[in-house]
């Protein structure tokens, strides 16, 4: 399914609710942000696990992935609602990052490449 289609079948659960009139950006906003904080959950005074081993543990994978899924259908929803192109506005983002941080100067280094300290 591409992006376009999963928008499309987001739209219809919410109409089929009418809850288009709780839809506004700012609420889409809060509810995409309060998943990701539901996503942090199940990592909440855990060691850094690997991605081995959340796959290994099939009850936090299982989470895992059902908050990935609620993320990204709020943020799917909140491009939609603005008419925000999701694939367009990433490519075009990507392209700004590799001029911010360009690969020769910033391999292995998480801070900005011009960062001095
Ligand atoms: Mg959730």
């Amino acid at each position: 399914m591409d992006i376009q289609a999963v928008q499309r079948t987001i739209e219809g659960f919410v109409r089929q609710r009418d809850w288009e009139v709780y839809h506004t950006p700012k609420n889409v906003a809060t509810a995409l942000s309060v998943e990701v904080s539901e996503l942090l959950e199940n990592f909440q005074w855990l060691h850094n696990p690997s991605p081995q081993e959340i796959y290994n543990d099939g009850d936090l994978y299982r989470r895992v992935k059902e908050e990935t899924a609620d993320t990204m259908i709020y943020l799917l929803r909140f491009a939609d609602i603005l008419n925000i192109d999701i694939a367009s506005e990433v490519e075009r983002k990507l392209k700004l990052n590799e001029e911010k941080y360009p690969a020769e100067r910033s391999r292995g280094e998480f801070r900005k490449y011009s960062r001095q300290d």
